[in-house]
C-alpha cells in the first residue's frame, strides 16, 4: 500500500476540482486531500483514482464519484462526535471521510464480499468505524438508534420508514431517492412526528437492493 507525493499532488488537484464544483466545507476538502483514494480501488486502475468519477469495485458495485461523496458529506453538516449510520459501506471511502470529520460511524453493507474486504481494509489505513455490519440497510440499526445523521449511498426506490424513525429529533437523513436517477433528499426531524424535506438535486447511484445477497 503505497502513497507518494505524486498521489498527494493528484489529491490536492481533485480537491480544487471539487471546490470549483461548489464544495466549500474545508473539513470535507481536507479529508479529500488526506485520504489515499487510490488504495480503495484495484491497483491496476490507480490512474482513475483522482479523477472526479465513480469507478467499479467488487461485486458489481461502485465507489461513488468524489463530488457525490463531498456533496453528501457537506450536506450532512457533520460535527465532531456525531453518531452516524451509513447504509452502503462499499469501498469504505465515504466511511473514511466521515471518520476524518470525527464522526462515530456505524456502517451497513449487504454484499458479503465487500463487507469482508472493507472491514479488513479500513482499519489497516487507521480508519476505525464503531461497527461494520453485514445486513440490510432498509432496516437501519435499531439497537444503536437514535442517530444524529443517517446517510444512504445507494439509490433508494422509496424512503424506508425505519430510517426516519431511527433519527434523533434535530437529526438528518440524507438519501438519494428514485429508480433510474435519484433526487438527493434531506429529511430533518423537527419533532417526533414532523419531518422537513429538502430536495438537493439530481444524482446517479447504483440501486439499493432489497434482499440480502
Ligand atoms: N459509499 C460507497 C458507495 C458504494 S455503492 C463508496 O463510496 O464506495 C453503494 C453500496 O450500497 C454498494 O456497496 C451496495 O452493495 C450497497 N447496498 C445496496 N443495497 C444495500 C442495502 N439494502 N443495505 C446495505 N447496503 C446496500
Amino acid at each position: 500500500m503505497k502513497d507518494t507525493s505524486k498521489h498527494q499532488g493528484l489529491r490536492n488537484q481533485l480537491a480544487s476540482v471539487l471546490q470549483q464544483k461548489g464544495i466549500t466545507d474545508e473539513n470535507v476538502l481536507n479529508a479529500v486531500r488526506k485520504i489515499p483514494r487510490h488504495l480503495f480501488i484495484d491497483s491496476s486502475f490507480e490512474d482513475h483514482a483522482y479523477q472526479d468519477k465513480a469507478f467499479p469495485i467488487a461485486a458489481e458495485q461502485t465507489i461513488s464519484q468524489p463530488y457525490t461523496v463531498a456533496f453528501q458529506s457537506q450536506s450532512l453538516k457533520v460535527k465532531s462526535g456525531d453518531k452516524i449510520l451509513e447504509i452502503g459501506t462499499g469501498s469504505g471511502y465515504q466511511t473514511a471521510v466521515l471518520l476524518e470529520l470525527n464522526a462515530e460511524v456505524y456502517t451497513i453493507e449487504r454484499q458479503h464480499e465487500l463487507f469482508k474486504k472493507t472491514s479488513l481494509f479500513l482499519p489497516k489505513l487507521g480508519y476505525k468505524a464503531k461497527k461494520f455490519i453485514f445486513g440490510d440497510g432498509y432496516q437501519g440499526l435499531k439497537e444503536k438508534a437514535p442517530f444524529d445523521k443517517i446517510i444512504v449511498t445507494a439509490g433508494a426506490p422509496f424512503v424506508p420508514k425505519p430510517l426516519l424513525s431511527q433519527l434523533k429529533v434535530g437529526g438528518m437523513l440524507l438519501i438519494p431517492v428514485g429508480e433510474k436517477t435519484q433526487i438527493m433528499t434531506l429529511f430533518i426531524r423537527k419533532s417526533p412526528k414532523e419531518f422537513e424535506k429538502h430536495e438537493l438535486g439530481d444524482f446517479a447511484f447504483v440501486p439499493m437492493l432489497e434482499k440480502k445477497a
